[in-house]
């Protein structure tokens, strides 16, 4: 489809978690919005396991059928002992993530955006105070780049890009139980050094998978026969395997030009230690689209300039990510599995130190309760 000539406000780089929010909340706010994705549907060939934690969960109003909670981490060491990991009143979500990623399309179109799928960017440039974008031949004055982790946009650009990888992948199963109630993470520095492997009770299905660093050939079907020991026995074969880049390098420099800002993966925003960008996507391409709003409907500062302040930058974690990077041998994390430094340590990795605060204000409620009873 070539849309010769045709001007719009924004246009939008990718219909994955960045794009989509950032188009509801630009077209919600009278922007004349176009989103170009490259798949012939959002849904498509989906890459990520599709795990929310529970703020991001709470960021959009998702149909609960496309949900489905999971209360508990159970974390296991490379010789399968484990511990459980819990925090009262917080759960993760997995998600039918391509289903939602289409929800997430109509909700963005109802909201007045124009979707174009099957429509891969490939070259842009900058004229007359306008950014034209090719093959489509549309004209925007302004444009986001939410083209996932090896961004075309930063490219044409001349944008930072991501620079430091884990690559991941995962196989589904129709098989599942349906009373799972634990998001399972194994450490195993052989078949995932540098990040984990997982088993996710699903929505309707189960989906396992393994991610590493960069450079590591990954062996998914040896992990699967290492874990069925907890998985039982996998009798038929998956019916979907995905896979893909999950940035580890932090927040790429710079994330804007003069009309273009990059968000999502596409600009680095990716926790380096669980991996996770679901949230983050959600989160700042919203706020992304926000700042857009203001620059061109109200004279604000320019979105580059306000998503520097907003954007996270690696801090400490830098640090932690080195040290994940390090894949000591099993019989470390099999030593140390159930020391209270390191439930500690998973604990700030998997709920963010938020389980020690909401015992604390349990344990506070219940004290006044019983004062009261
Ligand atoms: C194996 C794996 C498992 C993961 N599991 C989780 C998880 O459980 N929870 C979590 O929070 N995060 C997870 N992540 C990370 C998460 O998937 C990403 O952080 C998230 O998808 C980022 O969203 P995004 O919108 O920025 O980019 P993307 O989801 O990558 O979307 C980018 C979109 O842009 C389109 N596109 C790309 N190039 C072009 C182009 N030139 N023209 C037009 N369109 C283009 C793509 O088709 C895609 O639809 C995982 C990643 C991987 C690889």
């Amino acid at each position: 489809l070539r849309l010769s000539g045709q001007e719009y406000d924004l246009a939008i780089v990718g219909a994955g978690f960045a794009g989509l929010t950032a188009a509801a909340t630009a077209a919600a706010r009278d922007l004349k919005v176009i989103v170009m994705e490259a798949k012939p549907r959002s849904g498509a060939r989906v890459h990520t396991t599709g795990i929310l934690v529970k703020e991001a969960a709470e960021a959009l109003d998702f149909p609960s059928a496309l949900l489905r909670k999971i209360h508990g981490v159970r974390l296991y060491a490379p010789n399968l002992n484990h511990v459980d990991l819990v925090t009262p009143g917080y759960y993760f979500a997995a998600t039918d993530t391509d289903a939602l990623l289409d929800w997430m399309t109509l909700r963005a179109r109802t909201a007045g955006a124009t979707i174009l799928t099957d429509s891969h960017l490939l070259a842009g440039c900058t004229r007359d105070g306008w950014v034209e974008l090719e093959p489509v031949g549309v004209r925007a004055r302004f444009i986001i780049g939410a083209d996932g982790p090896q961004s075309k946009t930063a490219r044409i650009f001349g944008l930072g890009q991501n620079r430091k990888f884990l690559t991941g992948i995962e196989a589904e199963y129709c098989h599942h139980d349906p009373r799972d109630d634990h998001l399972h993470c194994f450490l195993d520095p052989v078949y995932a050094p540098g990040y984990l492997g997982w088993m996710v009770p699903g929505v309707g299905v189960r989906q396992i998978g393994i991610a590493a660093k960069a450079g590591h050939k990954l062996d998914l079907n040896g992990f699967i026969s290492k874990i069925e020991k907890i998985t039982g026995e996998m009798q038929e074969p998956p019916i979907h395997t995905r896979g893909g880049l999950i940035p580890c390098g932090g927040r790429v420099n710079p994330i804007a030009g003069r009309n273009v800002l990059l968000v999502g993966d596409a600009a680095g925003l990716v926790s380096p230690l669980t991996g996770g960008g679901i949230h983050r996507a959600l989160t700042y391409g919203r706020r992304a689209a926000l700042a857009v709003c203001d620059y061109l409907q109200d004279g604000g500062s320019h979105p580059g300039i306000e998503m520097a302040r907003a954007y996270p930058t690696l801090g400490a974690k830098s640090f932690l990510r080195t040290v994940m990077n390090l894949a000591l041998p099993n019989a470390v994390y099999n030593g140390v599995l159930g020391t209270r430094t390191f439930r500690a340590f998973a604990n700030l990795i998997f709920f963010n130190r938020r389980n020690v605060a909401a015992l604390r204000e349990i344990e506070r409620q219940r004290e006044i309760y019983s004062r009261a009873a």
